[in-house]
């Protein structure tokens, strides 16, 4: 693997994750001033001091211009707070994701080239692309529904379709998650979707 696509946890000021970026990006951020890296103990560096942090601790290094340098892992926005995204995009590919590449009718499990994705309540009769009305399918259920809703079909859905919450891991696939390093992190928004929901 090129160790420059690894991934590294984009924190806001607010030492909120918000995003995912490669080694890549997260070197010219640094480097820029943009962000700090942040160490498993909190502290956060500037591009020069954590070039001196090489050959101090046991992390991995990574081979740049400047010499080795210690792979980062989290870094810190500084000049601005976004937000975090609460909501996840529709995309086709965010639907087989949601529903696990379930059938949302028989339940069967089976590899993406099996499955499609239907719309619950046809285009036909006015259905919309979007999460409430998108489920994964597969070809044989999705062949017996035809153009009709699911009543009409004689069809149950496993679940009511709904816009899944945000969540770090959401667009990671093809990302090399580093999980040990993020958890710390990452434990501030698990204990944010404890709380009660209200969503439909
Ligand atoms: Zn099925």
């Amino acid at each position: 693997m090129n160790m420059m696509n690894s991934s590294v946890l984009v924190l806001n000021r607010s030492f909120v994750p918000i995003h995912v970026t490669s080694l890549r990006r997260a070197f010219s951020l640094v480097y820029r001033g943009a962000a700090r890296v942040v160490n498993p103990q909190y502290e956060t560096f500037d591009f020069e001091a954590w070039v001196r942090e090489a050959g101090q601790s046991g992390q991995e290094v990574v081979g740049t211009p400047r010499g080795e340098v210690p792979m980062p892992c989290v870094i810190l926005l500084r000049s601005f707070n976004r937000i975090p995204r609460r909501h996840l995009r529709y995309s086709r590919h965010n639907v087989f994701e949601r529903d696990r590449y379930t059938c949302q009718y028989c339940g069967n499990e089976a590899p993406r080239a099996q499955l499609n994705l239907d719309h619950v309540v046809p285009r036909s009769l006015g259905g919309r692309t979007c999460w409430e009305n998108v489920v994964c399918s597969c070809i044989e259920c999705n062949r017996r529904k035809g153009g009709r809703t699911p009543e009409q079909a004689r069809l149950r859905l496993l679940r009511q379709p709904t816009r899944p919450r945000w969540s770090p891991w959401a667009n990671l696939s093809g990302h090399n998650v580093r999980y040990k390093e993020w958890g710390p992190f990452l434990s501030v928004i698990d204990s944010g979707r404890r709380a009660p929901s209200v969503e439909a």
